[in-house]
């Protein structure tokens, strides 16, 4: 057997987040090898400069690279994140939570959320959301770092983060630099491609300079300078499903204490997220241009900050979906460059995170085999489909009166999420598909949060002693009010292990 040769020269377009996330990884997974990272960037240009809330999953990127956490949120002036708070998304006045981790514990292998569907629909159990250690912390302003507790009826704490992600490019380009990257400064002209192969040889900056490369990583950014417009791939377009194709955003002060969860609060013509970090508060209306004026929206956002604005609002355009081919010839996707799907629920960093991740398991030899190719275009084809499901459920099944709202809810669903939704009404199942991101407990409280109902349950949570279930899920809820009370506020904490200096 030999050993194939990697690839040695990699180029990375752009140095926002999708750019450094790649190239400190990439340098981590490339060390002692003879692989070379440059980076291009352009100052002028600059980044998309949003992008604060993540899911779950960035912890184990940063402990990938070895990151200490308690640095990183200090350096970020990060919190913690335990879910979203959404408020008016089923009716004006309803509010619910998707938390991070899950409900209560399965029993006797069945998904706890059945033995609780057996109680709810007997008017015996409170919402779902009484099961969840992560909404309750949140709705109280607690958190810790827990230890896994496989003997209570419930498990431990899960969490995310909320950071300035401009800071985050920045701590992770020193993390680069010292591990060997070279950053060059400078606007790209043009693209140079082989004759025959059509693989892309080199860029060249306003300054001259070309910069030659065998592998090249897009992380441009919506620009996608290299996939559209050097390679002409054509864009798959959702915006018959998820319209939403602008956002104004601007950060205020803060007035409380962070709160250590990101708020979604629906307006007329779109939503508005409020993202606590130590030092600010993020915020921004992501709203769809035929039902509302960039002033009016501009207008609605200023009314609705908690504290006085930081800056002026600026307006982002963008349209929901991707690119047909993520990875054509030499060249990769990452990051905005590859699609976009709205920040409902914080995926676009989870993308560039899976992006590497994949990109890492198929590293193209000196060969640039296609099978990899094949392989990475079509699992992210999936992942991206799978999360615009997810995003269209909290659409599909309102209840609010504006145009913008009644159109979605009138909307014809893909039929992946049209069979999950009946199932789910018939029998309380759901079940995780394609190695899809959202799990059981986060379509659950979606679902629920939106007001969708099922008919039925597990058959086996039919006892004819119920007073078992009713116990289980007791102390499901006094184990999780007993935890929570035991936690420090969340801000405390923070001063406590990461505050930024
Ligand atoms: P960019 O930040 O735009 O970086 C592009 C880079 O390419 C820049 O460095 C630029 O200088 C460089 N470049 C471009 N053209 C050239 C050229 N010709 N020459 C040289 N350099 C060039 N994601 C989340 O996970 N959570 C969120 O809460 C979230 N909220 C968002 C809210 C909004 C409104 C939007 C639009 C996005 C949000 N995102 C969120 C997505 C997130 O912002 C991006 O995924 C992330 O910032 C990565 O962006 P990027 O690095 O791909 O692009």
């Amino acid at each position: 057997m030999s050993t194939p040769t990697p690839i040695k020269r990699i180029v990375i377009v752009g140095g926002g987040t999708a750019g450094w996330m790649t190239a400190a990884a990439l340098a981590k997974a490339t060390h002692g090898s003879e692989s070379s990272i440059q980076l291009i960037e352009s100052e002028s240009i600059g980044t998309v400069g949003v992008g604060e809330a993540s899911i779950p999953g960035l912890m184990t990127f940063n402990k990938m690279l070895g990151i200490d956490e308690n640095q990183f949120l200090a350096e970020t002036k990060g919190t913690f994140k335990l879910g979203i708070d959404f408020v008016g998304w089923g009716g004006e006045g309803e509010r619910y939570f998707h938390p991070f981790g899950t409900y209560g514990r399965g029993i006797d292998n069945i998904d706890f959320h059945h033995w609780w569907l057996q109680m709810y629909n007997q008017g015996k159990a409170p919402d779902i959301e009484s099961y969840s250690l992560a909404a309750a912390a949140a709705y109280s302003g607690r958190f810790t770092r827990m230890h896994p507790m496989p003997d209570a009826p419930f498990e431990s704490l899960l969490y995310a983060f909320q950071f300035d992600a401009g800071r985050y490019a920045q701590f992770l380009r020193k993390f680069s630099e010292r591990l060997g990257v070279e950053r060059i400064e400078g606007v790209i002209e043009d693209c140079q491609q082989h004759v025959d192969s059509g693989n892309i040889n080199s860029v060249r900056l306003t300054s001259g300079q070309k910069v030659h490369g065998d592998l090249f990583i897009d992380c441009s950014g919506f620009r996608a300078l290299l996939m559209r417009q050097t390679l002409s791939i054509e864009f798959t377009d959702w915006s018959h499903w998820l319209p939403c194709n602008r956002a104004v955003t601007v950060a205020c002060q803060r007035t409380g204490p962070a709160e250590p969860y990101t708020r979604s609060t629906a307006r007329a013509a779109g939503w508005q997220w409020r993202i606590p970090l130590q030092h600010r508060n993020g915020n921004g209306y992501v709203y769809c241009s035929d039902f509302i004026s960039e002033d009016e929206a501009t207008t609605k956002l200023l009314e609705n900050l908690d504290g006085a604005a930081e800056s002026s609002p600026r307006c982002l355009k963008f349209t929901t979906g991707h690119l047909d081919t993520f990875w054509e010839k030499n060249c990769i996707a990452i990051g905005l460059s590859a699609g976009f799907l709205e920040p409902l629920e914080s995926t676009s960093i989870h993308l560039i995170q899976s992006a590497i991740q994949k990109l890492i398991a198929l590293f193209p030899s000196e060969e640039l085999e296609e099978d990899k190719r094949r392989i990475f275009n079509q699992r992210t084809t999936l992942e991206y489909q799978r999360i615009r499901d997810f995003l269209i459920l909290h659409y599909q099944a309102n209840r609010r009166p504006e145009k913008f709202w009644q159109e979605l809810a009138n909307m014809k669903a893909p039929p992946h999420l049209a069979s999950k939704l009946h199932t789910y009404q018939q029998t309380g199942n759901i079940f995780r598909e394609d190695d899809e991101l959202f799990g059981v407990p986060s379509w659950l409280a979606v679902l629920h949060g939106q007001g969708i109902r099922a008919k039925s349950c597990h058959p086996l949570t039919v006892k004819s002693d119920i007073s078992f279930i009713e116990q289980r899920l007791q102390e499901v809820r006094s184990g999780i009010q007993h935890v929570v009370g035991a936690m420090p506020p969340h801000h405390e904490y923070i001063d406590r292990y990461c505050k930024a200096k």
